[in-house]
């Protein structure tokens, strides 16, 4: 099936050859039709899977052939929940945008970076701005842009866009939007606790879902059991033996990514981290420098690595476990893009196990743990029971459990503490 048969013009399904796309990938043949029709789409499909392009085609040839009004009003909103998003969707954007005559203006508003560059880039208005709620919401109270013209709505990674994080914000940002419009909602991923709310913002939508392929899967996905302390380590040991060009290796917080990435480079590893609290120039560098193949391991957090399209990216690692089976999924899809194959590591800690059983289960799979010599685990396993409370939420501490388990007194009062 080639694009101009769902009804792009010839100029857009040029481009999107010129960007290497032969044909329509499945979750572009049913979407793009619905879009350039004015439905509102619902799509999940699996990371990878040409959403990006399934949302953007359609929708810059619906923006194509403007009235002429300056400034611009904004006729379409992407909103994403990150920076990188915004880039990476904004690019693709772009390129489709230049191939229109006359030119479709793609403009983008996101946080960490001065604000005023982003306001002269909307002084003459925008056919499509793509932005993460936040920033989006400052311009609207600076008066750079408004939101009553606004006739389509896209939700990229609409799941973390719905979820609580983004609750507030996204309510601001809806009450500013006419009720009328199209609304489009993609992800990977869309939990029950999200449906509703999804289902909320849409009006008959097409319901597209793409499962990942049933074939051979592209990913394939392994398990380790290792000691905590003993993780560093054996991501040396897997990084010199598996021959793995670049990896991208998930740890839970900022500081354990900037304090592995300083222990494999101390140990002649190009390691470096890359997390929220990096600046955003610093980010940019990383991720283009990561591309480049000039850092071979990239340290990172859920929060900054979600949406992340890295080419020929071989592996993926969980130093820390994901706290959700949906950010199992989005981490590991980072690997394995665009048809091609790619390997996610799990480092399962003793203490960890009941939290990766629950990950399996609800991902409805199960994976034998590795042991790997050298790295026999030794450490206590979790106490009977750990776990079982969910897989989000606050964990017991070690001593909580240990006072759970009658093995620690229990804390005295404050006018009994030993002085
Ligand atoms: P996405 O799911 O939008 O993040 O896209 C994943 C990757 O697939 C990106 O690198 C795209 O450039 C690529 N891609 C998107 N559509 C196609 C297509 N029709 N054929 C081949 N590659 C594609």
């Amino acid at each position: 099936m080639s694009f101009s048969a769902l009804g792009l013009h010839g100029a857009l399904s040029a481009a999107a050859q010129a960007r290497g796309y032969q044909e329509p990938t499945p979750v572009q043949a049913d979407m793009v039709p619905a879009v350039l029709a004015g439905r509102d789409v619902l799509a999940q499909a699996p990371t990878g899977s040409g959403k990006t392009a399934a949302f953007a085609l359609p929708l810059v040839q619906r923006l194509a052939g403007a009235s002429g009004q300056r400034p611009r009003p904004v006729r379409a909103l992407v909103l994403v929940p990150t920076r990188e998003l915004a880039l990476q969707c904004g690019a693709v954007l772009r390129d489709f945008a230049a191939a229109c005559t006359p030119r479709v203006e793609v403009a983008l508003a996101f946080g960490g970076v001065s604000i005023n560059p982003q306001m002269m880039a909307l002084r003459g208005g925008a056919d499509v701005v793509v932005a993460t709620p936040g920033r989006l919401l400052d311009l609207v109270r600076q008066n750079a842009l408004r939101l009553g013209t606004v006739q389509t709505l896209v939700l990229d990674e609409a799941d973390r866009l719905l979820d609580l994080g983004f609750a507030a914000e996204l309510e601001q940002v809806l009450a500013l939007l006419p009720a009328e419009r199209q609304n489009l909602l993609v992800s990977a991923t869309f939990p029950d606790k999200v449906q509703a709310l999804a289902t909320a913002l849409l009006h008959d939508p097409l319901r597209i879902r793409v499962d990942a392929p049933a074939q051979a899967p592209a990913i394939a996905q392994r398990s380790i059991a290792v000691d905590a302390a003993r993780r560093t380590q054996l991501l040396r040991h897997l990084v010199a033996q598996e021959g793995w060009s670049r990896v991208l290796v998930f740890v839970a917080t900022q500081y354990a990514a900037e304090h592995v990435a300083e222990k494999l480079y101390q140990a002649g590893i190009f390691a470096t981290p890359f997390h929220g609290g990096l600046s955003q120039g610093a980010r940019r560098q990383v991720l283009d420098e990561f591309k480049a193949e000039r850092w071979q391991v990239v340290l990172t957090t859920d929060l900054a690595a979600r949406g992340l399209d890295i080419d020929h990216l071989p592996a993926v690692v969980n130093f820390d476990l994901p706290r959700s089976p949906a950010d199992y999924v989005h981490r590991i899809g980072r690997t394995a893009r665009a048809g091609e194959s790619g390997v996610a590591v799990s480092f399962v800690v003793p203490h960890s196990e009941p939290h990766m059983r629950l990950i399996e289960k609800r991902l409805g799979m199960q994976l034998a743990r590795e042991v790997v010599p050298g790295f026999e685990p030794r450490e206590a396993p979790a106490p009977a029971g750990a776990g079982a409370g969910g897989v989000k939420g606050r964990r017991p501490s070690k001593k909580d459990k240990l006072r759970a388990a009658g093995l620690l007194p229990p804390l005295p009062p404050p006018d009994q503490s030993p002085s």
